[in-house]
């Protein structure tokens, strides 16, 4: 699929999102969310639900929680333009309560869609509902921070799950930011190993500006973990192949990681 074809999908399922009546949800809505971002990004952010800020804006991760995920997306050098993030539903739940299996189950066939739309390389789930959607049973306190090959039945069948707390971990409890930032450090890594797993590169995604990962609590580089950075050269992990190379190198620690 070119970008342009991935563009029109994304906007079509968006015209679609906009006008669903598909659970309860349509009903308390100001306007729908569908998500937002680059139509050629290999990382998609999928939280939970909207929020009173995103419900009024109509696009995701616009209140304090966007507000530090944005800050954590940063923190990596990236920018929220580089990714793609949505929602498991896409209407706000009254009183920002917990959305219901049945109205994660009606809004699931948009989200697979989008997924298969952007055929990303990494997703990360943000937050319990989002995390119970890729990684089903799975609790986030004992797989904050690691991965898992993706269910292709979610419609990302070449990434991997990429698994975060959701930002209000952290605007609850101050002391969790800290957690936040350490496992965010964990996602160039991911993204590297998922390169790998995809074998050849995509020559229709095109490479915004070149990025350096950094910490954004000690402002020291990101390490790529060993464990991934001295097996997975970049210039060959897949992707990559997609821009002009002189030479393929393994990433050392430290290194620019570019995102797609
Ligand atoms: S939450 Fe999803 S299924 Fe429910 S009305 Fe909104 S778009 Fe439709």
């Amino acid at each position: 699929m070119t970008e342009t074809e991935r563009q029109a999908a994304l906007e079509g399922i968006a015209g679609e999102v906009a006008a669903c009546t598909g659970c309860r949800l349509h009903a308390g809505r100001t306007r729908a969310v569908p998500g937002e971002g680059s139509a050629s990004s290999e990382v998609v952010f999928v939280g939970e639900g909207p929020g009173e800020q995103e419900d009024r804006q109509g696009r995701p991760f616009v209140g304090a929680s966007g507000q530090l995920l944005g800050d954590l997306i940063g923190s990596l050098g990236w920018g929220r333009p580089d990714v793609f993030i949505t929602n498991v539903v896409k209407c706000r739940p009254p009183g920002n309560r917990d959305p219901e299996p049945d109205e994660i189950a009606a809004c699931a066939p948009y989200l697979r869609r989008q997924l298969e739309a952007l055929d990303p390389s990494v997703v990360v789930t943000v937050g319990k509902h989002s995390l119970n959607a890729f990684r089903p049973g799975e609790r986030i306190g004992r797989v904050h921070g690691t991965t898992t090959p993706a269910d292709p039945a979610t419609g990302a069948g070449n990434a991997l799950v990429f698994s975060m707390y959701h930002p209000a971990f952290a605007l609850y409890q101050g002391s969790n930011r800290k957690t936040l930032f350490e496992d965010m450090t964990g996602l160039p890594g991911a993204l590297v190993a998922a390169r790998a797993r995809r074998g050849p590169g995509d020559a229709t995604r095109v490479a915004p500006a070149a990025s350096v990962p950094t910490d954004a609590l000690a402002g020291a580089p990101v390490t790529l973990p060993a464990a991934v950075a001295p097996v997975t050269p970049l210039a060959s992990a897949g992707v990559i192949d997609r821009v002009p190379s002189p030479a393929p190198q393994a990433p050392e620690p430290g290194d620019q990681l570019t995102l797609f």
